[in-house]
């Protein structure tokens, strides 16, 4: 009595575990781009390289979607010929392309667009500029900032502090739903803390209706470090 071979996948299982990995390369480079781009604004480059930050940003958020959809292309081949236990083992090389190129073919403009670390990149860039007094737009106006510097600078300095802490945040992370910032080790701690009474995390920020933060939903908000991390040398210097 012939039985029927098994076909053994592990290979393939080690082969997508690596493929991952090469995803914490490609977030590396975005944070690096990131904080490349964040340094020109600080340093008021040409408004060009900038952009073409943003531009390598779109690249790796290609490959990240092209990496998504061959590890997506593998675990379905392999899901389908564990159903479907073949006698003979199939082409894999050829039954992956083929999901991989169906996949790749509703590939829009959009999804790169809307890719998380593309979004954050165009924030923090945002805000940088914004901090920075560099209009978005075309002409730069006269110091129109100079009547309100007042309101401005109160208002500044009260986003710099944590609403758990009360103190100016030395490492602030923002909450990707309501968008309020806090001290990293403050938020962890308290979620940490509400968790083990079980109970929900609220956004500690007065008038907040967030009613559960998760860690998950935080994000380390690099252009506010360097905005506080500004603001506090250029006090210096003036006293
Ligand atoms: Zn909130």
């Amino acid at each position: 009595m012939s039985e029927r071979p098994v076909i053994s996948l592990s290979g393939v299982d080690a082969c997508v575990s690596s493929l991952k990995t090469c995803k914490t390369y490609i977030n590396t480079g975005m944070d690096i781009t990131t904080n490349v781009a964040l340094d020109l604004v600080e340093n008021h480059n040409d408004p060009e390289e900038i952009n073409s930050m943003e531009e390598v940003m779109l690249e790796y958020a290609t490959m990240n979607r092209e990496l998504n959809h061959y590890v997506q292309a593998v675990e379905e081949t392999v899901k389908q010929i564990k159903q479907d236990k073949p006698e003979i083992i199939p082409n894999l090389r050829h039954l992956v392309m083929e999901r991989f190129r169906n996949l790749e073919s509703n590939n829009c403009d959009a999804d790169i667009q809307r890719n998380e670390r593309v979004v954050l990149f165009k924030e923090q860039i945002k805000q940088m500029k914004t901090q920075f007094g560099i209009q978005s737009g075309a002409e730069e106006g006269p110091a129109l900032e100079q009547v309100d510097e007042d309101i401005a600078v109160t208002q500044s300095q009260r986003k710099f502090i944590c609403p758990i802490t009360q103190e100016e945040m030395k490492k602030p992370v923002r909450n990707r739903i309501c968008g309020h910032t806090y001290e990293e080790e403050a938020i962890l701690e308290h979620i940490w803390r509400r968790h083990q009474h079980k109970k929900k995390v609220k956004c500690p920020q007065v008038g907040c209706n967030n009613k559960e933060v998760r860690k998950a939903d935080l994000v380390f908000d690099e252009a506010l470090k360097r905005t506080i991390e500004m603001w506090n040398k250029q006090s210096q210097s003036t006293q």
